[in-house]
């Protein structure tokens, strides 16, 4: 891989979550632009090599740095390395950011309810998203639904929170959804295709998903996006294409 396509960062804060969850931050090169929902390619040296991943950016594209938040994998070439990150550290980022999870997608219903639906670290890109002003302002309702095994791998409640009280000006139909799959006594602990099949999650969520009025967007696991799209067809709604439909999804790894 071209060592060109790539600018060299400095890490500037490292969070860790749990044993296998953390987050940091690095510099921001002027450069690179991105638009909220979008991943960046973040590459490190594991001996000669430079081995890349993507990664969704959890900071506003107003932002002066670059926040991720990442998983350990077990045995992962990438992660088992990056998991030792400090400050002052240097990754390699590559200077265009990817990806079509943005709200701009969306021209067909026009923008009216927004359902974020994230398991694990396929948060990032929502944060990204309710971070700017424009997407407060662009939907009445908004629900953020974020499916974790454990309550202890709720990352970022308080950052939401702040973010509410820093972006929604007095947006008053907010609602932070979690999910807790392996906590029976958790207020919602099914998988989200189960939730959508049986109601449960427009119950809680106090808002019906309808063709002609919701936008959904899904990032995590795989197969929950493959699960969840066809739980979310079955009750009518449709994929986006060009800028028409319902349903716009990004895989996370
Ligand atoms: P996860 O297995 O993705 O679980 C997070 C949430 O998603 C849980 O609530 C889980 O429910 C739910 N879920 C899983 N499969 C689902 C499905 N088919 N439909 C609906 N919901 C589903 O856990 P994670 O800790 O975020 O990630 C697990 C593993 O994914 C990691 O250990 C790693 O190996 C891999 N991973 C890889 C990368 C990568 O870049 N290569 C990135 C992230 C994760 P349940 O509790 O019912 O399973």
């Amino acid at each position: 891989m071209s060592l060109e396509k790539f600018s060299q960062e400095t890490v500037l804060s490292v969070h860790r979550w749990t044993n296998n969850l953390f987050s940091f931050t690095m510099t921001r090169p002027a450069h690179f632009k991105f638009s909220a929902g979008q991943f960046a390619r973040i590459g490190i040296m594991v001996g000669e090599e430079l081995v890349v991943r993507a990664y969704s950016v959890v900071s506003s594209p107003f932002d002066e740095t670059l926040e991720f938040f990442s998983i350990v994998v077990p045995d992962g070439a990438f992660t088992s390395n990056l998991q030792h990150l400090q400050v002052g550290d240097q990754l390699y980022l590559e200077k265009v950011a990817y990806g079509y999870l943005t709200l701009a997608r969306y021209q067909k219903p026009l923008p009216q309810d927004l359902w974020l639906l994230a398991t694990g670290t396929g948060l990032a890109p929502f944060l990204s998203m309710l971070q700017d002003f424009e997407t407060w302002k662009s939907y009445q309702q908004i629900r953020l639904v974020y499916s974790v095994r454990t309550s202890a791998e709720l990352a970022y409640v308080d950052r939401i929170q702040d973010i509410y009280d820093t972006f929604a000006e007095g947006h008053s139909d907010f609602k932070f959804i979690p999910v807790i799959t392996r906590e029976p006594d958790a207020q919602l602990h099914e998988r989200l295709p189960v939730l959508i099949a049986n109601g449960e999650l427009e119950r809680v969520a106090e808002l019906k998903m309808d063709v002609n009025t919701t936008h959904v967007m899904l990032c995590g696991n795989p197969e929950m996006v493959e699960d969840t799209k066809e739980a979310l067809k079955a009750k009518g709604l449709i994929m986006n294409r060009r800028g028409e439909g319902n349903i716009s999804v990004e895989n996370y790894w």
